[in-house]
């Protein structure tokens, strides 16, 4: 059978916005998902196909292959993953959606017997500089995986004996619950869904057919990431059930405080304290960058808080690939420990300033004026 158009199944225009596209898909995963569905074989179909045009369309480097080419410039069978380990490519076309309506572990399929379960995300959280993430950074990390037992080769049962079908629900890990008007087919509270239950289970897996070990992965943080934004590894979250696909790995991006730097998105933020001396006489001021040093020139008379901008300075975002600005917001130093010498030079500065009135400081005239009439 021929493969219908994807904006045709979501029933969007071609041009449909991101927004649009994920509005439509919900409606209609809602609509057909095999939890409400529970022996339509067409609704399941149509969840699938719903599914596999979301994901080719919520995906910009995929949406437009699919423009170009049609069904020959995607293929639905490929993940999103890219590079050693399946690391790239942000955002997940079921996670995102269907983590806040059915929870993780959503059943994917098998209208009867045994049900399957994709196996849930997991999450990782990775720490990096500031540094790491706005010129990307390549590490590993050790992640818990499954492998099937060596004694009992996944079946879970002790070696020498059997899985025996569940009396329960006869092997169809399924069982009907009558609530009010409704029939709810539900798991198998005995088997858990598996349809089989262990009487002899194997000493190494404890029955579980597997056991945990660790791995370790690649990440590519791809430069300019922001705090809070996800990294998708397909398949390396926990396996599925009964032959379910496995669940995605995300690798959750925290950066650390930085101890001159605050980031706002593409830009940086930082203080420049400036001498009270250099401040008045104006000059050059040095600053440091995320790529090695800048300067700007401060100019006379300059008040603190005063800010400076300094273009393309901040960060490359990764999204939006243009660098962001440098906000350098300068900050007046008062001198301290002062000698004798320096005392009496101030002290003699502070005599002519008065004796020329209010004209040499601006922001107290400004705030006597404005106490002035406040008062009055
Ligand atoms: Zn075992
Ligand atoms: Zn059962």
């Amino acid at each position: 059978m021929a493969k219908r158009d994807y904006y045709e199944v979501l029933g969007v225009a071609k041009n449909a916005s991101e927004e649009e596209i994920k509005k439509a898909y919900r409606k209609l995963a809602m609509k057909y998902h095999p939890d409400r569905n529970p022996d339509s074989k067409a609704a399941e179909d149509s969840f699938k196909e719903a599914k596999e045009a979301y994901e080719m369309l919520s995906d910009p480097a995929k949406r437009e292959a699919y423009d170009r080419y049609g069904h020959a410039g995607v293929d639905p069978n490929m993940g999103a993953g890219a590079g050693a380990g399946g690391f790239g490519g942000f955002g997940d076309a079921f996670g995102d959606i269907f983590g806040d309506i059915f929870g993780h572990g959503a059943r994917t399929g098998g209208r009867s017997g045994p049900q399957v379960y994709r196996g849930a995300d997991l999450r990782y959280n990775l720490e990096i500089s500031l540094e790491q993430a706005a010129h990307g950074y390549d590490t590993t990390i050790r992640v818990p995986s499954w492998d099937e037992c060596d004694t009992c080769h996944g079946s879970g049962a002790k070696p020498g004996t059997q899985p025996t079908t569940c009396p329960t629900c006869a092997g169809q890990g399924q069982v009907r619950m009558q609530q009010g008007f409704f029939s709810i087919q539900q798991t198998c509270p005995k088997c858990h869904g598996t349809g089989k239950i262990i009487p002899n289970p194997c000493s190494t897996c404890s029955g579980a057919g597997r056991i945990k070990r660790t791995k370790t992965l690649e990440v590519k943080i791809p430069a300019g990431i922001d705090d809070g934004m996800r990294i998708r590894s397909s398949g390396n979250g926990e396996p599925g059930m009964n032959g379910g696909p496995p669940g995605d790995l995300y690798v959750e991006i925290r950066i650390k405080p930085h101890p001159v730097f605050q980031r706002d998105g593409d830009d940086l933020h930082c203080e420049i304290p400036v001498s009270f001396a250099k401040a008045a006489l104006g000059g050059e001021v040095e600053v440091p960058t995320l790529n090695g040093k800048a300067s700007f020139t401060l100019p006379e008379g300059t008040q603190s808080g005063k800010t400076f901008r300094l273009r393309g300075k901040g960060i490359k975002g990764v999204r939006s690939g243009y660098a962001g600005d440098l906000f350098c917001h300068v900050v007046v130093e008062t001198p301290v420990k002062l000698t004798e010498r320096q005392k009496e030079l101030l002290q003699e500065f502070e005599k002519l300033t008065n004796a020329g009135g209010s004209k040499h400081s601006p922001q107290s005239k400004s705030w006597r004026d404005k106490v002035k009439e406040f008062f009055e």
